[in-house]
C-alpha cells in the first residue's frame, strides 16, 4: 500500500483537521496517553510529518473521527487513515525513560511530571484548586481532579522532587524545557509563591529553561521575583476571549476580568521580554473568530503571544458532550493569527520556555511561516 508523503500545506491542515476531530486507535498499548489533569487531556503524543502533536482519542468525537491509526509496527510507525484511505505515516513516541525510576519514598516520577509534545516536562504544582470543588466556581472544561482521584498523580509536588524529576528528565529523555501549572491554591497570589519556589529547586539542581503558569497575582511584584527564582517566561491563561463567554463557562476564574489579565500582562512583558509571556485561549467555547482575533490583536500589541488551541471537550467533565471547534473554524482563526504573529515578528520559535515554544496542543506554529 502507497502512504502518501505529506508537503508542508498538506501537513498543516492534517494536522488542524486532527486535532478537530480526534484520532480512533482502538486499545491503547504505549502507555503515552495523557487522561485527566490540567493541560491536555484525553489526548496521545503522535509524531506526523516531523511534528509531535497532542491528538484526542478518548473523547467522545474522536471515537466517531474518520481518522483511524492502524496497529503500530514493532518501530512505533503506523498508518493513519481517513475514511479508510491512508493519507500518511504517523509514529508513537517511546515511553520515556524516566518514566520507569521512583524517589526514595516510592513515588514514580511519572506521578511528579509527564512528557509533553517532543521534549517538554510538564508538571502540575497543586493538583488541587480553590474553585474547582463547587461547581458554581468550576471551570467547565477542567479536569485537575480527576488525575488525582485515579492516583495517577499525587496532590502537590514538593521543590525537592520537581527538581529530581526535572534532573532525570534532562539526563535520560534530553527534554529541552519545562512547564509548571498549578492549581490556584488561594486569591491572593493565585499560586506564584509555590512556583517561585519550585523554580528556584529545579534551577539549582539543572540548567531547564522553565515556563510558570497562574492566574494574575494581586501584587505583580511576583512577576520579578518568578523571574529571579528561575522562570524564563509566564502563562497566564485567559481560556476564553469574551467576558460573557468566560462568566458561562468559567464563572470563578471570570471574577478576574479580561482588563485585569491585560494589567497584568503589561506589568510582566517588561520583566520577562516580548514574546515571552503567553496566554492560551480555548476556541470553541463560544467566542467568534472575530472575538478571538481581535483579542490576539490586543495581546501582540502588548508583547504577549497569543496560544489559540481547540477546545476538546473532556470525558467526565461538565462540557464533554460539547463539540469541539471544526477544523474550518480553527482555520479561519489560526490562518490570520498566524499572519499577525509573523508580522509582529513574534514567532514559537523565539519562546525560551512553554506551551507556545512545545506547541504540540495547536497547529498554530505552522501557521506561522
Ligand atoms: S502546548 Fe502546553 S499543554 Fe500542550 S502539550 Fe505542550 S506544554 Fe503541554
Amino acid at each position: 500500500m502507497t502512504v502518501p508523503t505529506l508537503g508542508t500545506m498538506a501537513a498543516r491542515q492534517l494536522v488542524t483537521d486532527l486535532q478537530s476531530f480526534g484520532l480512533q486507535i482502538g486499545d491503547d498499548e504505549s502507555g503515552v496517553v495523557r487522561k485527566g489533569g490540567a493541560g491536555p487531556s484525553d489526548h496521545k503524543t503522535i509524531t506526523i510529518a516531523g511534528q509531535t502533536i497532542m491528538v484526542p482519542v478518548f473523547t467522545a468525537g474522536a471515537r466517531r473521527s474518520p481518522f483511524q491509526a492502524r496497529r503500530p509496527d514493532t518501530d512505533g510507525s503506523t498508518t493513519l487513515v481517513r475514511n479508510g484511505e491512508p493519507v500518511g505515516t504517523i509514529q508513537f513516541p517511546a515511553t520515556p525513560r524516566f518514566y520507569d525510576l521512583k524517589t526514595a519514598e516510592g513515588i514514580p516520577y511519572w506521578k511528579i511530571a509527564l512528557l509533553h509534545g517532543r521534549d517538554t516536562l510538564a508538571t502540575t504544582v497543586h493538583q488541587t484548586c480553590i474553585r474547582y470543588t463547587d461547581r458554581r466556581t468550576a471551570c467547565q472544561f477542567c479536569a485537575i481532579g480527576q488525575s488525582l482521584e485515579a492516583g495517577r498523580t499525587i496532590a502537590y509536588k514538593t521543590p525537592a522532587q520537581l527538581a529530581e524529576v526535572a534532573k532525570a528528565a534532562v539526563e535520560l529523555d534530553n527534554v529541552r524545557d519545562m512547564v509548571l501549572t498549578t492549581g490556584t491554591p488561594n486569591v491572593v497570589d493565585r499560586g506564584a509563591a509555590v512556583l517561585a519556589e519550585s523554580a528556584r529547586a529545579i534551577k539549582a539542581a539543572v540548567d531547564l529553561p522553565l515556563q510558570v503558569q497562574c492566574e494574575p497575582p494581586r501584587d505583580h511584584g511576583w512577576f520579578a521575583r518568578l523571574r529571579e527564582a528561575g522562570a524564563d517566561g509566564l502563562g497566564m491563561h485567559l481560556e476564553a476571549a469574551t467576558q460573557a463567554v468566560r462568566e458561562a463557562i468559567m464563572p470563578g476564574k471570570a471574577t478576574v476580568s479580561v482588563d485585569r489579565y491585560m494589567d497584568a500582562f503589561a506589568s510582566a512583558v517588561p520583566v520577562f521580554g516580548r514574546g515571552q509571556v503567553n496566554t492560551y485561549i480555548l476556541a470553541g467555547l463560544g467566542d467568534t473568530a472575530a472575538d478571538i482575533l481581535h483579542l490576539a490583536e490586543r495581546l501582540i500589541a502588548l508583547g504577549v503571544y497569543p496560544f489559540v488551541v481547540p477546545f476538546v471537550p473532556i470525558s467526565g467533565t461538565p462540557l464533554e458532550q460539547r463539540e469541539a471547534p471544526s477544523s474550518e473554524f480553527m482555520k479561519s482563526i489560526l490562518a490570520p493569527l498566524g499572519r499577525m504573529l509573523r508580522e509582529a515578528n513574534m514567532k514559537s520559535t523565539d519562546i525560551r520556555a512553554g506551551c507556545g515554544r512545545c506547541g504540540a496542543c495547536s497547529s498554530l506554529s505552522a501557521y506561522e511561516n
